[in-house]
């Protein structure tokens, strides 16, 4: 019986261990399935970046033809400038971001960038050039080196580590055990999400793009964790042209624009001050986030207290 149980143990392990390697690929060929979907022109050119203009002309956009989520939307983010865009959830932030990287074709209207149509150029050249922090970052399973690397294979220990300072988490990568060569991900080192989002971060810090396309977690972090992360942001996309999708105060009082977007429109549009000034949508949103944040810092006062 013995002799029969090992084998049958060891079958155990294999199929666990290709039940993982499925979810794994599972998982990548969800990320890369929109990518399958769309195609370069024949004789596409690579997108050519100077200063990294971003506009956005009329464009309509639905998932399903029957139900349109952007209704016309226009903006323009100059070379280097910081464009924010807020609104209440399910008002299509997050759909703009996945199509400045041409996630999804247009149903009408067009996103240039330097003047040159997105839908036009090599979606590589377009990728290269856009570097995203998301909401939620997948690590792999595979060492925090890999994991920063990812973006660009072939950076030398040197450039992950001047990354990983940058993202500030160098200090935390050396405090394991094993270091750099630590295995992170869902079998290895659970991650916090702050963790996560520097990890992020300093993959998209190797990959130097031009173009830096936030889309800000809405919670999960304390707002210390949440305060360093991002003064860590803000470093990075100096002198980047930026398009953050803002939940954070400090987020939307310094950007160049801010676009108040419902239902696929834009509502209001203007500075922080501008739009305080106009005493409408953006200025109730202000208010409301003000109070909220008030009694955040007074309940983790008391707590700080105790
Ligand atoms: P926001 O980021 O402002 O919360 P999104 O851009 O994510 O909103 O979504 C806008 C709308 O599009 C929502 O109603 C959402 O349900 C819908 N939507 C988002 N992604 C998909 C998708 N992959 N397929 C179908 N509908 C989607
Ligand atoms: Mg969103």
């Amino acid at each position: 019986l013995l002799q029969l149980a090992m084998p049958l143990n060891f079958l155990g392990f294999v199929y666990r261990e290709i039940r993982q390697a499925l979810i794994d690929m599972h998982t990548m060929f969800e990320l890369l399935h929109k990518d399958l979907e769309i195609k370069d022109e024949p004789g596409a050119k690579d997108l050519t970046v100077s200063g990294a203009k971003i506009e956005f002309k009329d464009c309509q956009f639905g998932y399903d033809e029957r139900r349109p989520i952007l209704k016309g939307v226009s903006f323009t983010v100059p070379a280097g400038k910081k464009l924010a865009i807020v609104g209440a959830s399910g008002a299509g932030k997050s759909t703009i971001s996945r199509l400045l990287f041409r996630f999804y074709d247009l149903d009408a209207g067009e996103v240039l960038i330097d003047g040159q149509n997105i839908a036009k150029v090599k979606q590589g050249s377009l990728r290269q050039a856009i570097g995203i922090v998301p909401q939620d970052t997948v690590l792999f399973n595979d060492t925090i080196l890999y994991n920063i690397a990812y973006g660009r294979p072939d950076a030398t220990r040197e450039e992950v580590e001047a990354a990983a300072k940058l993202a500030k988490i160098h200090d935390f990568v050396l405090s394991l055990p094993d270091g750099y060569d630590s295995v992170v991900g869902e079998r290895g080192l659970k991650l916090s999400g702050g963790e996560k989002q520097r990890v992020a971060i300093a993959r998209t810090v190797l990959k130097n793009p031009s173009i830096m396309l936030f889309d800000e977690a809405t919670s999960a972090l304390d707002s210390r964790t949440e305060q360093e992360i991002q003064a860590s942001l803000n470093d990075v996309s100096k002198d980047r042209t930026t398009l953050v999708i803002a939940h954070r105060l400090s987020t939307v009082v310094d950007a160049d624009e801010i676009i108040v977007l419902e239902q696929g429109r834009i509502e209001e549009r203007g500075t922080h001050r501008e739009l305080l000034e106009k005493e409408g949508h953006y200025a109730e949103m202000w208010r409301r986030q003000l109070e909220v944040a008030q009694k955040v810092a007074e309940v983790e006062k008391a707590a700080g207290q105790d």
